[in-house]
């Protein structure tokens, strides 16, 4: 270990930061926002800095650096763009035994800055002993993608009922498991959904009535889980995949994104395959409900958002009319992702103005919709499981008035690596696709728009199934 990590506690402490510019004044925010007290040693400073003295948060001096005005400084930072200055700063203070940073000169530093993620009052520090501080970002972006913003809050709920929970369960094993439970369970998730008084009331009632042997209720996430790439999940999907006690998800859900749920959980597959259902709609709401009242946290992951064309509203109404807890965390549609990732803007001034997402799903070997609201100029129109029903749809849009020229293009498995992408125009889309052997899942996107696909195309998935059929 090249450096031994420590928190400081700097409260009223007197810091003093040599230098006044853009550098130094990121220094003297954090330094206050740690509750230090303040004093900019610069000849001029930055209006941040002048704010802040301003509103009497921190003292400037308006001199050259001295030796002398580190007097008493527990804390000293240096970022002036001089590097004598730098190294004056440094001398003097390791000469008075005052810990000393000075910006982008490790070797004249007695301690360096980490990176930080900052969920006060947890806080997480990195750092790469200065061998990349750009490698020490990246971690740290990773890390602010992996905790969710309510950690400071929950940890103020734990310090709050720590003493009255110590009281309750004399047991070290008991306490643990207590807070186990509080910390990963309901009662975290209201604080992260920013339900705090409700989170206090649970933790009370809890307190009071955990016996350890009965079985709470569980919980229902109807989680969006986008159109495949992993990477679209948003980052409540990923946070609660990975504490899920079990899965319930579809056919439509990426094996990438499968790859995230946590190691131990249950996974259920309660796929749609087209006309033969898996499990029925029924047994599915029913299984839901089985699970929460067994105390389960259960995911219920389904492809792209559960409130477009993913029966999310029905699962959830079953919950609620058992008095069943759930959420719903969106999640990036087929149409958003394969429009994105195919390169066609699903609006653009010139040429669209609205667009509409509709089910092509063939029944009784039709296609039942509303083609005259359908047909409207300057309109993108994004057909969902429309691949058999294509050479109805076309027919239908050029029956009711539709250019038999308009452009169409149909995207086979969006964001993947598979991606592929067809394109035609009314007339001409049918035959193509029929002669390129797609895979579901495939989207249909209808509207001038799909021109602007020659030139806004950038996704190339290098895989092999991209190289066949007539690709744009
Ligand atoms: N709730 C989902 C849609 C469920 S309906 C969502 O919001 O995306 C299923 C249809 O979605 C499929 O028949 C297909 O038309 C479309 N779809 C979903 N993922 C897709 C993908 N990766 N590529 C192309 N189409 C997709």
């Amino acid at each position: 270990m090249d450096y031994f990590p420590i928190f400081l506690d700097l409260k009223n402490r007197h810091c003093s930061v040599i230098g006044g510019g853009e550098v130094a004044s990121r220094r003297v925010s954090l330094l206050m926002d740690a509750g230090a007290e303040v004093t900019v040693f610069a000849p001029t400073v930055n209006s941040t800095i002048q704010r802040a003295v301003s509103d009497g948060k921190a003292r400037h001096v308006a001199e050259e650096f001295i030796p002398e005005q580190l007097a008493g400084s527990t804390l000293v930072i240096a970022a002036t763009d001089d590097p004598s200055v730098n190294r004056q700063v440094s001398d003097a203070a390791r000469l008075r035994g005052i810990p000393v940073n000075v910006v982008d000169q490790p070797d004249l530093c007695t301690f360096i800055m980490p990176s930080i993620v900052d969920r006060s009052p947890v806080i997480i520090a990195v750092s790469t002993g200065g061998a990349s501080p750009v490698l020490a970002r990246q971690i740290r972006a990773r890390l602010e993608a992996l905790i969710p913003a309510g950690y400071g809050r929950l940890a103020n709920l734990a310090n709050r009922f720590r003493d009255t929970v110590k009281q309750r369960f004399k047991q070290p094993a008991q306490r643990r498991r207590f807070w186990e439970q509080v910390l990963q369970g309901r009662i975290a998730e209201l604080v992260h959904t920013g339900q705090d008084s409700a989170a206090v009331a649970a933790l009370q009632k809890k307190i009071e009535s955990d016996d350890h042997n009965s079985s709470p209720l569980g919980e229902i996430y109807l989680v969006g889980g986008g159109p495949g790439d992993p990477d679209l999940l948003t980052f409540r999907a990923l946070h609660l995949i990975q504490q899920a006690d079990v899965v319930v998800y579809d056919r439509l859900v990426s094996a990438a994104v499968l790859d995230l749920v946590r190691r131990d959980a249950v996974r259920i597959y309660a796929g749609k395959e087209r006309d033969h259902h898996v499990l029925p709609q029924e047994d599915i709401n029913q299984l839901l409900v089985r699970l929460a009242k067994a105390g389960k946290r259960v995911v219920r992951l389904k492809g792209g958002d559960p409130f477009i064309f993913g029966r999310g509203g029905e699962e959830i109404d079953t919950l609620a009319a058992e008095g069943i807890p759930f959420q719903v965390v969106p999640g990036i549609t087929a149409a958003s992702g394969c429009a994105a990732y195919a390169g066609i803007p699903l609006t653009h001034r010139d040429y669209s103005q609205s667009v509409v997402f509709v089910t092509g799903h063939l029944k009784d070997g039709t296609v039942n919709l509303n083609w005259k609201a359908l047909v409207q100029p300057n309109q993108t129109i994004v057909f969902y499981m429309g691949l058999l029903g294509l050479t109805t749809i076309c027919r239908e849009l050029i029956h009711h008035g539709m250019s038999p020229s308009t452009k169409a293009a149909l995207v086979q498995q969006g964001t993947l690596p598979n991606q592929r992408v067809l394109v035609g125009n009314l007339e001409t889309l049918p035959a193509i696709v029929e002669a390129a052997e797609v895979k579901a899942p495939t989207l249909i996107i209808v509207g001038e728009v799909v021109q602007l696909r020659e030139r806004l195309n950038w996704f190339a998935p290098a895989s092999p199934g991209a190289a066949s059929g007539k690709e744009s």
